[in-house]
């Protein structure tokens, strides 16, 4: 039976509440004699800066580095309001994914078919819907320097932020989606503005070359990222795999995210490049909700979105498809049997908290194994 490295960091408000249950799905894997995991716990967020006065400590981040997988709950609430921006709760993630070149940020945005009455959008645009967005997460907008506020006189000021992207990183980001792609329906699409932005003209023709040279096999479309926001709401199923930049990631994947009803069914990973020797990439994986201070403490929260996560970390850190097949088909049964925490609860369904859906999700499989 293999064993792999986890370092889980649940953060704060209901972060150790939705961990709290994938432990419980370890547990089971464990005693099914699937896969057993060694694992370590350390403190990230307002938790690590009342501990060590650091959003993340030396310590805890070299086991990160060491980790096979990093699961992450979330950070953040109103005690930490007024910490020094250094060490603000974000900075601890920041850190993780800086430190540890965390360039893929991947949301696949499902709608369970138990749930396509929750999103905005009519039950047959997003019924069955099954895209992955793949977001560069490491340059771009949000690092590009010079960034700044200058004053120009007359009261006016100037306010600068730098798009900058080089052929690497483009490359490298374009390689992941075509070769998730390859492990789904063979379909890439990358959206930029090559229109108007001079950034947009360079991923357009790094992106074209990499899936013409390496990857003939896929069906490669250019989308403007415009034009993409618009048809991801008209008909999102026309996607597979969605390769895009910083900044245009961040925009469209809210707006899948939003295709599928709650945040609290959301997961993501993030990785990075594959190790010289080994090929094994350092990875993140983390719920795309934050730490939802107004129901932290109180047995409420949906610990789908973190127990996908773990999913997602079966399927890419520990090359256990069948598993995370399980966990994903062990999601949709239990939504399908009607159980719903408050943040999805619909009229008709039973209401649980985040240890019955737990519990429940442990029992589907159970039923799904025998
Ligand atoms: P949030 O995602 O924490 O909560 C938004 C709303 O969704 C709340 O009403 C919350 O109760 C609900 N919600 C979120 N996750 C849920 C779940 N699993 N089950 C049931 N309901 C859920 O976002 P926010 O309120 O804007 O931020 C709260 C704190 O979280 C802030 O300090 C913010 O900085 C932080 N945050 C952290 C992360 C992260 O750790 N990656 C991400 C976003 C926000």
């Amino acid at each position: 039976m293999a064993t792999h490295n986890l370092f889980m960091l649940p953060g704060d408000g209901i972060g150790p509440e939705v961990i709290g249950q994938v432990r419980r799905v370890l547990d089971w894997f464990k005693e099914n004699g699937i896969a057993t995991f060694n694992v370590d716990e350390g403190l990230v967020g307002g938790c690590a800066y009342d501990a060590h006065g650091a959003a993340i400590s030396d310590a805890d981040m070299d086991k990160a580095m060491a980790a096979d997988a990093v699961l992450f709950g979330a950070v953040g609430g109103p005690k930490w309001d007024g910490v020094p921006y250094e060490v603000r709760p974000e900075a601890g993630l920041l850190r993780l994914r800086k430190d540890m070149g965390l360039f893929a940020n991947l949301r696949p945005a499902i709608c369970y078919p138990a749930l396509a009455d929750a999103s905005s959008l009519k039950r047959e645009i997003v019924e069955g819907l099954d895209i992955l967005i793949v977001r560069e997460l490491t340059g771009g907008v949000y690092f590009g320097e010079p960034k700044q506020i200058t004053d120009i006189g007359n009261g006016q000021k100037r306010a600068i932020d730098t798009q900058v992207y080089d052929t690497y990183e483009i490359e490298r980001i374009v390689r992941v989606a075509c070769d998730l792609a390859r492990t789904r329906n063979k379909k890439v699409a990358s959206a930029e503005k090559r229109n108007v932005m001079k950034s947009g003209v360079l991923w357009n023709e790094v992106a074209t070359r990499i899936g013409a040279d390496e990857y003939s096999d896929l069906e490669f479309e250019h989308v403007l990222a415009d034009n993409c926001a618009m048809q991801l709401v008209r008909n999102p199923k026309q996607y597979d795999v969605l390769v895009t930049d910083n900044l245009f990631g961040d925009v469209l994947s809210d707006i899948a995210a939003m295709l599928t009803g709650s945040l609290g069914m959301l997961p993501s990973a993030s990785l990075g490049a594959p190790d010289e020797k080994t090929g094994v990439r350092k990875a993140l994986y983390e719920p795309v909700h934050g730490s939802a201070p107004d129901i932290a403490g109180q047995g409420l929260a949906n610990p789908i979105a973190m127990i996908a996560s773990f999913g997602m970390c079966l399927r890419y850190s520990f090359n256990m498809g069948d598993a995370a097949d399980m966990v994903d088909q062990a999601i949709a049964n239990v939504l399908a049997k009607g159980l719903r925490t408050t943040d999805i609860m619909q009229e008709g369904m039973t209401q649980v908290g985040t240890n019955e859906m737990g519990d429940a999700v442990i029992e589907e499989l159970g039923a799904l194994a025998s």
